[in-house]
């Protein structure tokens, strides 16, 4: 209940526009109709028999229905695009263009209900910029966010489309669902981009640097939380850190391929 009135209170001004809108809807269909009834009534005279006057009010009516039409189509257009891009605000990082945690978790848990009546593997991935401050310091927090969108960008491409879903967590940390794999399979995809982002030379203004990253993975399996999956892969990706870095760790079988 108080979602909804924060929600109505959220804009005060929306129920003005909106009778503002009627008031002005109404007005032109009625100025439309007379104009209308002033050139029928001009071309043709006064309506003399009662199928004359019907006549006269169907065309008038379909003269003035048409831009009345077209009004309504126009406002349901810009109200559907303005839902689009609130929708996409909403579950859209604005740096890096990938989802936003709130996004990542929907699609995650989409993902967990799909799992009780398939058998495919699911597989969660969280990975972390290596020492990111450094750059940061060295080159400025500008400088930081163009390599974050460029590692996003690297990311984005070296996953499969719309299958595995790739987000942002939260500052140089990013996240991955890997759908129909298993952890081997999940291993062989994070060395893959493991290797990409190392082997990329990130150039901004004539600075060139390199960046490394360290992966976690846990399995996400049927009846299993969000949650619990997620902390499994922050613990592998912890130890990939303490591990020295720039290197890939999964849950069971435990191993480092780096
Ligand atoms: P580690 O290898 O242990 O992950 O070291 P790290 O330096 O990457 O980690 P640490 O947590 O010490 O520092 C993270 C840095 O990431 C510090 C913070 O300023 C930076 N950062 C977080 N979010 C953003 C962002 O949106 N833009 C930029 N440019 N920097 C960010
Ligand atoms: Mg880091
Ligand atoms: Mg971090």
């Amino acid at each position: 209940m108080s979602h909804n009135y924060r929600l109505e209170q959220a804009d005060p001004n929306s129920a003005v526009r909106a009778l503002s809108f009627f008031g002005f809807v109404i007005v032109a269909a009625l100025s439309l109709a007379i104009i209308f009834a002033i050139i029928f009534s001009s071309y043709f005279g006064t309506p003399r028999d009662q199928s004359d006057f019907m006549m006269m009010t169907i065309i008038i009516t379909a003269c003035v229905a048409g831009p009345m039409g077209a009004l309504a189509a126009q406002n349901q257009y810009r109200v559907d695009r303005y839902h689009a891009t609130l929708e996409a605000m909403a579950s859209t990082d604005p740096l890096t263009g990938l989802l936003n945690r709130r996004a990542f978790k929907i699609l995650a848990n989409e993902e967990i209900s799909r799992m009780q009546r398939t058998d495919h593997g699911v597989c969660i991935v969280t990975f972390d910029i290596d020492n990111f401050k450094r750059v940061n310091d060295a080159h400025g927090h500008a400088f930081g966010d163009r390599v974050l969108t460029s590692i996003a960008n690297i990311s984005h491409a070296a996953l499969r489309g719309p299958f595995d879903r790739l987000g942002r967590w939260g500052g140089e940390e990013f996240v991955i669902l890997l759908t129909n794999v298993n952890i081997d399979q999940a291993q062989s995809v994070c060395e893959r981009l493991r290797e990409r982002i190392a082997s990329t030379d990130l150039t901004f203004n004539g600075t060139t640097v390199r960046v490394t990253a360290s992966f976690g993975i846990a399995p996400l399996t049927k009846g299993c939380r969000l949650e619990e999956s997620l902390e499994a892969a922050d613990q592998m990706l912890y130890r990939a850190k303490s591990a020295g870095r720039n290197k890939v760790m999964s849950v069971a079988p435990l191993k480092s391929v780096a």
